[in-house]
């Protein structure tokens, strides 16, 4: 990124009017503060590194801190109906309008749209988020764009960690030339380290627009061993999703895309270690810091291609409002009744099913079983989108899933570690993880005792 060979005297200036600044880990850092927790958010590649103790979500209070930020951020606690997607003044559909879809690289390019509005309409002066290069599509290179041009670059998921708080440094030499307004688009992680020293950046206005995430592949190696073990061609794939007809859907750079079922995996076992452990330690698949957040799993499967899906969006504050104000002329909003629909069997019923292979998974105990035929995965696909939960309980669901999964993980992981002390997890959670455990305690303590060994 050039940081150190530019702008050096900004970067004096800027450091002699905060003191809270420290020396940013090299990238090729191999063990960050919160070691194999560490999501590589970039956070401790800037200055900003002093300061990790009380901004990383992986150190100390970790993620329980979200119940205080949520009340800064938008002005009040999350309240019970708001338990599983977090603080909002509405919660919508939402796609890009027909004729604003030509020459796109995003998914479906919600995102993209809202932050080219934002720098259209010159709300901000630059946008921070996720590029890659031509040659590795999935791999992520976080940005300071200040164009347009640039930022129609950056669409598309990378599933991958990503440092996406890198670029502050970058932002931090040049705060006061030209960078008084940002949008921030990124992650849960990523939001709460940026969250958390938001009053020290010294912008005139932050918005922050940001992505549902779960299970982000640890690495370039992790990601592509995924790939092997799902797509016929891993070597073409530009990008993939878990969509809600229980496939995965993978685009490919010659204008292919595959639906797999997810029964139809080849040798599963072989996908142990692609997840990152920081996100078997994740309780923010909603991005409750965000002033808007975008994602799929919300809105009722409507068929066809995950690049044509319609969104939905939680819109949490005044901000967020604004930002979709600014970008209605090139986006289209439905009604948040269109996301209420009723499953045939209840998201309660098949949890169990759903979490015993992916503990296994996590725990590293997935047997080689022989595959399923084809037909046979893609019926069991077809019936499980047609029983299972849809719309907001299918995202309920998937919330639930990556909650309970983790909480076994992290409380097993725990016994390990101080064999049969008392257990401080809970001072680490946030409240809406606790209380999603409690309408589920008795599964949870079945599972414990199956995998505590
Ligand atoms: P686009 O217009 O294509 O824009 C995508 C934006 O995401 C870009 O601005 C880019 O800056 C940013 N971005 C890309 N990769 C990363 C990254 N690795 N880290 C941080 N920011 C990045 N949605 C769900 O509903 N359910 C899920 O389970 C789910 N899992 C996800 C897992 C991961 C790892 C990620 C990164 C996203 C996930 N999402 C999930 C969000 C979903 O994939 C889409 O990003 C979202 O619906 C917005 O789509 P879009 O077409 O509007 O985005
Ligand atoms: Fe630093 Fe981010 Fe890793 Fe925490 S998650 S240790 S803040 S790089
Ligand atoms: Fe970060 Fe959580 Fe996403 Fe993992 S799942 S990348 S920890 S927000």
């Amino acid at each position: 990124y050039g940081f150190e060979s530019e702008k050096t005297k900004g970067r004096a200036q800027a450091r002699a009017r905060c003191g809270k600044k420290g020396k940013p880990m090299p990238v090729d850092q191999s063990v960050y503060p919160a070691k194999e927790l560490c999501s590589r958010c970039g956070f401790c590649n800037t200055s900003l590194i002093a300061q990790v103790q009380d901004a990383c979500a992986f150190l100390g209070a970790g993620m329980a801190r979200i119940d205080q930020l949520e009340h800064t951020v938008h002005g009040r606690p999350r309240q019970e109906e708001e338990l599983y997607f977090g603080v909002q003044d509405g919660l919508r559909p939402i796609q890009v309008a027909p004729e604003a879809r030509t020459g796109r690289r995003a998914w479906t390019g919600v995102v993209t749209s809202i932050a080219c509005e934002m720098l259209r309409s010159k709300a901000v002066d630059a946008v921070l988020c996720v590029s890659s290069t031509v040659d590795k599509p999935l791999e992520p290179k976080p940005i300071l764009a200040r164009s347009v041009e640039e930022v129609l670059q950056t669409g598309g998921v990378k599933p991958m960690l990503s440092p996406n708080l890198l670029p502050l440094e970058e932002l931090w030499q040049v705060r006061g030339e030209d960078i008084q307004r940002l949008l921030f688009i990124g992650v849960g992680c990523q939001v709460q380290a940026l969250r958390s020293v938001e009053a020290d950046l010294g912008l005139k206005e932050l918005y922050v627009l940001g992505t549902n995430c779960v299970d982000n592949p640890r690495n370039a190696e992790a990601l592509h061993r995924f790939l092997q073990s799902a797509s016929e061609t891993p070597e073409t794939a530009t990008g993939f999703e878990f969509m809600q007809d229980n496939r995965i859907h993978v685009k490919h750079s010659d204008g292919r895309y595959e639906r797999i079922p997810v029964f139809s995996l080849k040798e599963p076992q072989n996908c142990t270690g692609v997840i990152a452990k920081s996100c078997y330690s994740c309780f923010d698949y909603v991005n409750a810091l965000t002033d808007l957040t975008v994602g799929y799993m919300g809105v009722p499967w409507q068929g066809g291609r995950m690049t044509e899906h319609q969104q939905y969006c939680v819109v949490r504050n005044e901000r967020g409002q604004k930002m979709l104000r600014l970008s209605q002329s090139v986006l289209e909003l439905g009604q948040a009744e269109e996301l209420q629909v009723d499953g045939r069997l209840s998201r309660q019923q098949l949890l169990p099913e759903v979490l015993r292979p992916e503990l296994d998974l996590a725990f590293g105990q997935r047997k080689p079983r022989p595959e399923p035929p084809r037909w046979l995965a893609e019926l069991l696909s077809e019936v499980f989108t047609w029983l299972g939960p849809q719309g907001l309980d299918f995202a309920r669901a998937s919330i639930d899933r990556a909650t309970l999964r983790n909480l076994v993980c992290l409380e097993v992981d725990l016994l390990k570690k101080r064999a049969g002390q008392q257990m401080e997890l809970d001072a680490t959670l946030p409240k809406h993880a606790k209380k999603i455990r409690s309408q589920y305690q008795e599964l949870f303590e079945t599972l414990l005792e199956t995998y505590r060994g």
